[in-house]
């Protein structure tokens, strides 16, 4: 069978069908049959509804009372009936489904399926789905569940795939190292399942499939970049120990170790790959220093240049500031090239000229009439923030045939198991030892009947307390806060604003200075509202996530994130990496909206200050594309796979290891070579 023949190959779709699966990507038979069921619901045995218990559960019977409002808050519509069966009866309700207004007929009775629970003070069944019960073939054994595309429901599925039942046994062996038929029987049972113990061999063999497909690609890719070449940079040993010496402290064994890992790879002439991980605090800065202070070389280096690319043109400017004197000294060149530098095509043309050694910046030095003469080395900071194209294109500004040496740095860890998967040719350097002297933050979860009573009283703690006594900005009264909000202005939403906040805690702490930055303000007065905290002159500080990455202010000790819920895990941690720099006691605080009981996330967060421990279980709840930016279009939408299943890895690591053996199988499995396009275009850093 051709798996990738048309869709309206298969029994009962014809061009109408077909049409509304095209646009949810199912356009070939493959793509009809790996559409695999969401979930599975068991028909079998409903409860009595006198006997229900929470928890998921399944009923059946008939639906009446049927209305629907429109909830005034969110923009949400609310639809609600009454389910009766022969013992008695629950509210049934459902979110931005009015179709379930009409969807039933009051005679006929149905089964439902979701999750019995207890809503603002009510019982309810929240969301079940449904199904009518004459119509429900009851096998004993699980019913699929499919996403409803367009105008299909999970029905209409399930009777289309039921039409293909017969084509299954046509479908041919995707890879040589399972045996033959696998691939059908499991497909087959993940759609047909007798038993539950069905649907997990099923999955199971199709996850390992995933995990091949995308270890493969990552194999060929570190293939590909094994042949690209780079400028070699010999290791100088005497003039990197004197720069060592220089600086104002003692480096972490873990920043020497991170260095010595750098100047190893830089001295093949093939380009590093290399991922510097470090928590926040965990001074990657000093690390990008002496990489890109060996890498620009005394002056018989033929003016080698670095490129150091920040998110943001405040942490470029903190960088240029912290660095460049530093390395000045020694006589390297540093310019700072944002938006908001002046005359800029001035300092291009030095670029182009070799005049400058260390460009440090933003995406402004990614703009195509920045041109380097001798770009060696290209430094990522929070490499999560760029995208596969942004990176294509400074690989674009080195010497001709040349690749620059890459180094991207990240306070959000990679796991493990997304290393050997989605970045199977990528080293890491990790800093896990953070400066002598710091101290964790302790994390608090509140909500928002808690700010009174709680928040504030801390808030004005936190002032009375005496500036950082080593490094504390010039103003500063006492030590200070931040106060993160979602939104800048007020909007539909029900979030507090930036601006609505600063002027409500203006109200609330009439002695304290409290000022607001966000991204939408001009770069000259965001840096100079930073610089004010910096030095002290503002106690809160009540800002967008602008700050989130790198902003180094060691006497602010209170970071307080509003609407903690909508955050993801890295973020949060990211942004608590703002506080506990200095040597004094820092806190962080999430504080929710209403009274809604904190997620398993924040839970996580108030737990846990370490960075490594957060992103594995980012991974197992959100799944990886919602972490990396890189991965976020969509390209890492595994169907089954979790990239937590290190031992599915390790197998299937060790069998694409024996199907590169054969060469011939690169030509033989036309299928796999296709499928693993879009894995390749994700899997590499360069
Ligand atoms: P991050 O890893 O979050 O980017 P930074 O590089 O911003 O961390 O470093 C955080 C702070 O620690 C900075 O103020 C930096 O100067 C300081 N720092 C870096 N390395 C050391 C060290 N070995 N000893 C003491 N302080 C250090
Ligand atoms: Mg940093």
């Amino acid at each position: 069978m051709d798996l990738m023949a048309n869709v309206e190959d298969l029994k009962g779709i014809g061009p109408k069908t077909a049409e509304i699966l095209k646009k949810f990507g199912i356009k070939t038979v493959r793509d009809f049959f790996y559409n695999l069921p969401r979930d599975y619901e068991n028909f079998s045995r409903p409860s009595a509804i006198r006997e229900i218990r929470p928890g998921k559960i399944v009923i059946k019977g008939k639906i009446s009372d049927l209305s629907s409002r429109r909830a005034k808050k969110r923009n949400l519509s609310i639809t609600e009936g009454v389910v009766r069966d022969s013992t008695g009866a629950i509210r049934v309700v459902w979110f931005n489904q009015s179709y379930r207004l009409h969807q039933f007929a009051s005679d006929k009775e149905y089964y439902f399926t979701g999750v019995y629970e207890l809503k603002n003070g009510r019982w309810q069944l929240t969301s079940p789905s449904a199904a009518l019960a004459s119509e429900v073939e009851i096998t004993g054994g699980p019913s699929p569940v499919y996403v409803a595309h367009g105008g299909l429901k999970s029905g209409d599925f399930r009777r289309l795939m039921n039409a293909s039942r017969d084509r299954f046994a046509g479908i041919p062996d995707l890879l040589p190292t399972v045996s033959s038929g696998v691939r059908r029987e499991s497909l087959f049972k993940v759609h047909f399942p007798e038993s539950s113990s069905d649907i997990q061999v099923g999955r199971e063999y199709l996850a390992y499939e995933e995990i091949f497909e995308l270890l493969f690609a990552a194999r060929l890719n570190r293939r590909e970049n094994e042949k690209l070449r780079a400028v070699l940079v010999p290791f100088e040993k005497e003039r990197i120990q004197k720069f060592v010496g220089s600086l104002p402290f003692r480096l972490t064994n873990a920043q020497r170790r991170a260095a010595w890992e750098i100047f190893q790879d830089m001295e093949k002439n093939v380009p590093m790959n290399r991922l510097l991980q470090g928590d926040v605090g965990s001074g990657k800065t000093m690390v990008a220093a002496l990489a890109a202070y060996e890498a620009v070389g005394d002056d018989g280096g033929g003016h080698r240049q670095v490129a150091i690319l920040a998110p943001t043109a405040i942490l470029a400017g903190q960088h240029y500031e912290s660095i460049g004197p530093l390395l000045s000294r020694f006589g390297v060149r540093t310019a700072l090239l944002t938006a908001a530098t002046k005359k800029k095509a001035e300092l291009k043309k030095q670029i182009a000229q070799g005049e400058v050694d260390i460009v440090i910046g933003t995406h402004a030095i990614l703009t195509d009439d920045t041109e380097f003469s001798n770009l060696v080395l290209v430094i990522i900071d929070e490499q999560h923030r760029f995208g596969v194209e942004q990176r294509q294109k400074l690989m674009l500004k080195s010497p001709s045939g040349l690749s620059p040496h890459l180094l991207a740095m990240t306070a959000t860890p990679i796991p493990r198991s997304l290393q050997l998967t989605v970045f199977g040719d990528l080293s890491v350097s990790i800093l896990d030892e953070l400066p002598a002297g710091r101290q964790p933050v302790t994390t608090q979860i509140m909500n928002e009947l808690e700010m009174r009573e709680k928040l504030y009283p801390l808030m004005l703690d936190i002032h009375g307390r005496a500036p950082d006594a080593k490094r504390h900005g010039e103003h500063a009264r006492g030590q200070q806060i931040y106060w993160i909000c979602k939104a800048i202005e007020e909007g539909t939403s029900e979030v507090t604003s930036v601006k609505k906040r600063a002027k409500m805690l203006c109200e609330m702490f009439p002695k304290l200075r409290v000022e607001f930055l966000h991204g939408k303000m001009k770069p000259l007065e965001k840096d100079a509202v930073m610089e004010r905290f910096a030095d002290g002159s503002i106690d809160i500080l009540v800002s967008t996530t602008v700050v989130e990455v790198g902003v180094d202010v060691p006497n602010a000790t209170l970071m307080i994130i509003e609407n903690a819920e909508t955050y993801g895990l890295a973020q949060l941690h990211q942004l608590r990496g703002r506080v506990g720099r200095g040597a004094s006691e820092a806190f962080c605080v999430l504080l929710t909206s209403g009274d809604t009981a904190p997620t398993r996330r924040l839970r996580e967060v108030e737990k846990s200050n370490d960075g490594f421990h957060l992103a594995e279980v980012d991974l197992k709840l959100r799944g990886p594309g919602e972490i990396y930016g890189a991965l976020q279009h969509g390209a890492l939408d595994l169907r089954i796979a979790t990239l937590s299943d290190t031992r599915l890895i390790a197998r299937a690591q060790k069998d694409v290891e024996k199907f590169l053996t054969n060469p011939e199988n690169m030509v033989k499995y036309k299928e796999l070579m296709a499928n693993i396009q879009k894995y390749q275009q994700i899997t590499t850093l360069n």
